[in-house]
């Protein structure tokens, strides 16, 4: 049998990450309403990460069942600490999306359908910011930032 080259190898068995979880992960504590699966591979890979996803998710719900018509965001009162940043609704589905690209394909998938239904409604109860300042367009390092940025905010 001809050697093949470790990146093919690595390739077929893929990474840790990339395996579907045991069985014995399947009891792990739900996370929002992850599948069973999913949830166990957000919690298999880094210790805390669901739990993280969870609140994010939980934040994000909250928002979005406040009464009322149209929801206008709300900027954080100190942008720069990483508790307080995530008063700014933005930020939460910021770290959401950061959240959901270093997740096991099963959980990515998952976590990706949970966040359309979300972003949906998300985007019927906001409306579009008509003249974005600056900084909502591209963060300080100049990194463009995502679409959730540009909604109405409340006068400030
Ligand atoms: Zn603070």
């Amino acid at each position: 049998m001809p050697r093949r080259r470790p990146g093919a190898l690595r390739a077929e068995r893929g990474t840790y990450e990339d395996r579907r979880p045991p069985a014995w992960t399947r009891p792990l504590p739900p996370v929002d309403r992850l599948p069973p699966d999913a949830a166990a591979a957000a919690h298999w890979g880094r210790p805390g990460r669901a739990a993280e996803i969870a609140e994010l998710l939980s934040r994000y719900r909250s928002f979005l069942r406040r009464p009322g018509g149209t929801l206008l965001l709300g900027p954080s009162p100190c942008p720069g600490c990483p508790g307080c940043a995530r008063e700014d609704i933005a930020v939460v589905r910021d770290e959401l999306a950061e959240l959901q690209r270093a997740l096991p394909p099963v959980a990515r998938t998952a976590l990706g359908r949970v966040l359309r239904d979300l972003d949906a409604r998300f985007l019927r109860r906001t409306l579009p910011d008509p003249a974005p300042p600056a900084d909502r367009w591209a963060d300080w390092r100049g990194r463009p930032r995502a679409w959730w940025h540009r909604r109405l905010y409340e006068d400030t």
